[in-house]
């Protein structure tokens, strides 16, 4: 009966929305094109009627574009996409993979419904993604309900949510898209997320690959491709005056404006459209990434989106003959990139869920470094990550020091069996950047210890913000607070850095709090076990605290000894000890992980703490031992002999053997 009522109702949305010519089309198009001869010939004899139908033959027979990843010859749909492709006949739509199963939006769509008031669920409704599986749908079975079903939702969105450019623009540049001419297009609710400038790059970056799957359908009318094309049009001209000031929004923006430009060659502003996207992208390249090639929001989830931003429009650009407009620097820099996401990998490929990162299966990251391998043949170690390792070299060094951007890798090698920790120590960054300076992970023999807890969730209501902010925390990090409270500078510096190969030392500093200084120095010792040294200095007082994030119920804690170790039955454990200057009082903490968008699960988490009275430094020396258990772990018991004017030394005793660790920042040098 439900499915005899929709069809029922899309025969009335077909019309509702009889399809008319929109002759705005031979306005926006160049006819001088090659290939549009004929359009051009008609449309000057007033026949529009055959210039569109002229116009639909020429897109159905153009081979001469091309995008990467994009094959007609080799189409396949996945049991997960046709699921998706048969929910939007229903009109339940995927919108975020965090939010299933899907939502109803409607029988008549209600474009602003909004069940869950997190942003993320609204804005990307409009990405409108799920058209790419109903054209894999259509592809693959060549039932004409899913080209109905797109053409219908298609028009649909298209009438409900009219563009806000304002009004003189919209005389000349939003009617075209819009067959509604009535339509109010005022800035309003809706448009601050249907028009948001990401949302509407998102949609010139699917329709192409959406265009080519329905062209041969025969409710691809002529009067459609008309609408299709105008509305495309627009979306160009409305990111080319609505581009996003910065970050990673402003590129996404920039590299799908150029594609769309690559991919339409045919519109007037094509051209316009390409070399704004190439300009912005040479810019932003040198803004946003640092010198040491880290994006500069600091989160590797960016990080990574960033370098396939930058590769995919090097890429698109190469394969329609437009490579140099790219300088050699804008290559470089992306190798770089490459280089620092292999640095901060672990052997599992696994990458730090630092800031708003979660975790990306290995699969896709191996998948990236093939592709990015084709861009750079010489590079031996892009071939070794792109290969497991069959082919190619691994990096000729282990430790690597990333300062600009602050992140710090001590390794003693790069397969399963070492031990890598990544240290996040940077400048201030933005929206998506935690503050969680000081903090860690780190992977030893296939385990990550110390994961970080990841973001859970973006923005939205107060209901969603309180989710966000409680795994943005400063002490559900492995780093050191104030009274528990966030810190209220990330700004570090790095002090010292020295690697000879055997033993590696890090200190990094940052300004926490008014009064409070976090010095953390790291000893990597014999490239065996770490021994963290944090100093609190200022005059600021209250509870200072060292926090840890552990797995999960395989814990046990010995508070009387400050002491916590893992319990795993596989022989890959590590014992933790903490020794301070002052008494410290144990606590055991919330712990939560989020691996991906709205999942979290619990964890174990703990702090050291002691209570600063005054203006003297509180010191904690924590030692991290690999062992294969309990049992067979070593004493350790740790102090420091020495600390003043940038002079540190203590003394490590692991069973009877003593051990002596000691830098000057006056003398030592940072290499
Ligand atoms: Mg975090």
């Amino acid at each position: 009966m439900r499915k005899i009522a929709l069809i029922m109702m899309s025969a009335l949305f077909m019309s509702a929305y009889s399809q008319n010519l929109n002759k705005q089309v031979f306005d926006i198009l160049n006819l001088d094109y090659p290939g549009l001869e004929k359009v051009r010939e008609a449309h000057l004899r007033g026949d529009d009627t055959a210039a569109a139908k002229a116009l639909l033959s020429y897109y159905r027979n153009r081979s001469s574009i091309i995008l990467p990843d994009v094959d007609m010859n080799n189409i396949t749909i996945s049991k997960g996409d046709q699921k998706i492709a048969d929910e939007a006949l229903e009109h339940k739509f995927f919108v975020h993979k965090g939010y299933q199963p899907s939502y109803f939006y409607g029988d008549d769509i209600d474009w602003t419904y909004w069940p869950v008031k997190d942003n993320e669920l609204r804005w990307q409704l409009h990405r409108l993604k799920w058209f790419t599986p109903l054209g894999k749908a259509y592809r693959t079975s060549r039932d004409e309900k899913y080209a109905l079903a797109w053409i219908d939702q298609f028009r649909d969105w298209v009438k409900k949510n009219p563009c806000p450019m304002n009004a003189s623009k919209r005389k000349t540049i939003a009617s075209p898209g819009n067959p509604d001419s009535d339509a109010v297009v005022d800035i309003d609710e809706n448009a601050r997320f249907a028009w948001r400038p990401l949302e509407v790059s998102e949609r010139i970056n699917s329709q192409p690959e959406q265009f080519l799957l329905f062209l041969p359908s025969k409710n691809f009318t002529p009067e459609f491709l008309s609408e299709f094309l105008c509305n495309f049009h627009l979306h160009g001209e409305y990111i080319m005056k609505n581009f996003s000031e910065q970050g990673n929004h402003l590129l996404f923006e920039a590299q799908r404006l150029l594609q769309a430009g690559i991919f339409f060659p045919e519109f007037k502003n094509s051209a316009e459209w390409r070399s704004k996207g190439i300009e912005i992208l040479n810019k932003e390249i040198t803004v946003q990434v640092y010198d040491d090639g880290m994006q500069f929001e600091l989160d590797p989830h960016y990080h990574l989106a960033a370098i396939n931003i930058f590769f995919n429009a090097l890429q698109v650009a190469d394969m329609n003959g437009y490579r140099n407009e790219f300088p050699q620097s804008y290559i470089g820099a992306i190798e770089k990139m490459i280089t620092i996401t292999m640095n901060m990998s672990f052997a599992d490929y696994s990458i730090p869920m630092f800031s708003d990162n979660r975790r990306t299966e290995k699969r896709v990251l191996i998948r990236n470094y093939s592709e990015w391998s084709k861009v750079f043949p010489n590079n031996q170690q892009i071939l070794h990550f792109a290969t497991e390792g069959k082919k190619g070299e691994k990096p000729d060094y282990t430790s690597g020091a990333f300062k600009t951007s602050g992140f710090y890798m001590l390794r003693s090698g790069w397969d399963m069996k070492s031990i890598a920790m990544v240290l996040k120590a940077g400048p201030p960054a933005f929206w998506h950047n935690q503050p969680d300076n000081g903090t860690f992970d780190l992977f030893i023999n296939g385990r990550s210890f110390f994961f970080d807890s990841g973001c859970y969730v973006y923005s939205g209501d107060d209901e969603v913000q309180k989710q966000r902010d409680w795994f943005r925390q400063t002490m559900v990090h492995n780093t050191l607070t104030l009274d528990n409270k966030n810190l209220e500078k990330t700004d570090s510096k790095c002090l010292l850095w020295k690697t000879d190969g055997k033993n590696d030392i890090l200190v990094v500093e940052n300004p926490s709090y008014e009064g409070l200084t976090h010095r953390r120095s790291v000893f990597f010792v014999d490239k065996t076990y770490f021994v963290i040294v944090d100093e609190a200095i200022g005059n600021a007082t209250g509870k200072v605290g060292i926090h840890f994030q552990m797995g999960e119920n395989k814990i046990v804690e010995v508070p009387e000894e400050n002491k916590v170790y893992t319990a795993y039955s596989d022989n890959n454990n590590v014992v933790l000890r903490t020794f301070g200057t002052k008494p410290i009082i144990f606590e055991k903490e919330e712990g939560w992980v989020s691996y991906e968008y709205r999942q979290k699960q619990k964890r174990e988490a703990f702090s050291f703490n002691i209570n600063k009275t005054d203006d003297t430094t509180v010191r904690f020396v924590t030692v991290i031992m690999p062992v294969k258990n309990a049992e067979k772990a070593p004493t350790v018991f740790a102090e420091i002999t020495h600390a003043e004017n940038g002079e540190l030394t203590l003394e490590v005793t692991i069973e009877k053997e003593k051990r002596v660790l000691t830098y000057s920042l006056s003398t030592d040098e940072t290499k």
